[in-house]
């Protein structure tokens, strides 16, 4: 299939380049000491990641420790409620741990084993990075610092405690605003001092060249697996699907088993509280080109060109840029990218609840709304959500502020 000169056959040999580029975006913009670390991770995956011993570990560890593979459940009382067009669930919140991000980490982990790293090192934000990753490294066996803001220590006591519990190292900052940010500049800080014995795992399809790549490549198992198990409870393939986009791994990776199919894409971002920049994190639909966290994509910039204040209902969707896989595939018009607002969000929250007995987390609950959208204002056919994870973790906070809906 071809789009905008693309050709989708040979889609995955041309996409990155040799420098980690997918059109203008991507790229990798570090200092000098820690691009030697890179290329050293690029060489490590292009020979490690290829051979048959790591792709066939790879392979049990997401059977018999993940669970993989995730159903696909056909939501039919939701449907009915909508109308005639028939929407679909691919299950990552039975994924082990209970969202997508599993599958990366594993793969990374897995990775820094085979190059005999003795560390993982990352930041996180809201937690679920860091607690995939502890989950990852306790299962391999490699010690694992993860870099968190004092003020989102605080708020996130439960995801602090499962990596404690898991043997992980968090490692507290205290300076700045002691959020997200300080925390990854802390975690890049400390690994360019440790590089020769540890390896830096990205949490998203950011960062560097190559983990855009990698991270899509790790995930690229849930498009792979939905596509076949669509393809089999109903014969033919989906006429759309959607999942959420923050950094854009979840998305990414369901994306990458349909580009070469005669399927609609789209991709959804969080609208938070509306269009005025700091009230959403709508990177793709409302930013600009631009350099940040060491690659080249469309990023919301303040008015000093600086990454922009953002905010979402859904912390896990709240970065003010989005992988730069996602900006080209927006800039060719293979994928198309839409938004949700926390209200309907919040609503599709509860609808899934509801109507079928999922709870899904507060980030998967924009990909539910916009398919609910959709099926709406279609007469027939069918949506394939990709259900990023589960929402116990939103259950207190959705209640505390919205209550029962
Ligand atoms: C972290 C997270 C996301 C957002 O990350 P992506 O890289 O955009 O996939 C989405 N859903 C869940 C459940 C998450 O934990």
């Amino acid at each position: 299939m071809n789009f905008n000169n693309v050709n989708f056959d040979t889609y995955f040999k041309n996409y990155p380049d040799q420098n980690g580029y997918f059109g203008k975006y991507g790229g990798c913009y570090i200092e000098p000491k820690l691009k030697a670390a890179m290329e050293e991770i690029t060489q490590a995956y292009f020979s490690i990641c290829q051979s048959r011993k790591f792709i066939n570990e790879l392979r049990r560890v997401r059977k018999e420790f993940q669970g993989r593979p995730t159903p696909v459940t056909h939501l039919e009382r939701l449907s009915n409620s909508l109308g005639n067009v028939q929407l679909y669930a691919k299950r990552e919140d039975l994924n082990h741990t209970g969202a997508h991000k599993l599958n990366h980490c594993m793969g990374e982990a897995l990775l820094a084993k085979y190059m005999g790293k003795k560390k993982i090192i990352a930041e996180t934000g809201a937690g679920q990075h860091g607690v995939a990753l502890a989950t990852a490294a306790a299962y391999f066996g490699l010690e694992c610092d993860i870099y968190m803001g004092s003020v989102d220590i605080k708020k996130q006591a439960p995801n602090v405690a499962r990596m404690k519990i898991l043997g992980a190292n968090v490692v507290e900052v205290t300076h700045g605003l002691q959020t997200l940010k300080e925390a990854v500049d802390a975690a890049f800080d400390a690994y360019s001092k440790e590089y020769k014995d540890s390896i830096y795992c990205i949490g998203s399809v950011l960062g560097p060249h190559p983990f855009p790549m990698m991270v899509r490549d790790f995930q690229q198992v849930v498009g792979i697996e939905a596509r076949e198990q669509f393809l089999d409870m109903t014969g033919h393939l989906p006429d759309i699907i959607t999942a959420c986009v923050g950094g854009g791994s979840n998305a990414a990776g369901f994306f990458s088993g349909f580009l070469n199919d005669p399927v609609e894409i789209y991709g959804v971002e969080p609208l938070g509280k509306g269009t005025n920049l700091g009230d959403h994190a709508a990177s793709l639909q409302y930013g600009e080109e631009g350099i940040m966290h060491g690659f080249n994509s469309i990023m919301l910039k303040d008015e000093n060109g600086e990454p922009a204040p953002v905010y979402s209902v859904a912390s896990g969707l709240d970065y003010p840029s989005s992988g730069p896989e996602h900006a080209f595939l927006r800039d060719l018009g293979r994928v198309k990218y839409d938004v949700v607002d926390d209200e309907e969000a919040v609503d599709a929250f509860f609808k899934l609840s509801r109507m079928e007995g999922i709870i899904p987390a507060i980030e998967s609950s924009h990909a539910v709304a916009h398919a609910i959208r959709l099926a709406k204002e279609m007469k027939h056919g069918s949506i394939l959500i990709n259900l990023s994870g589960r929402g116990d973790k939103d259950m207190d906070y959705i209640l505390e502020n919205y209550g029962i809906r």
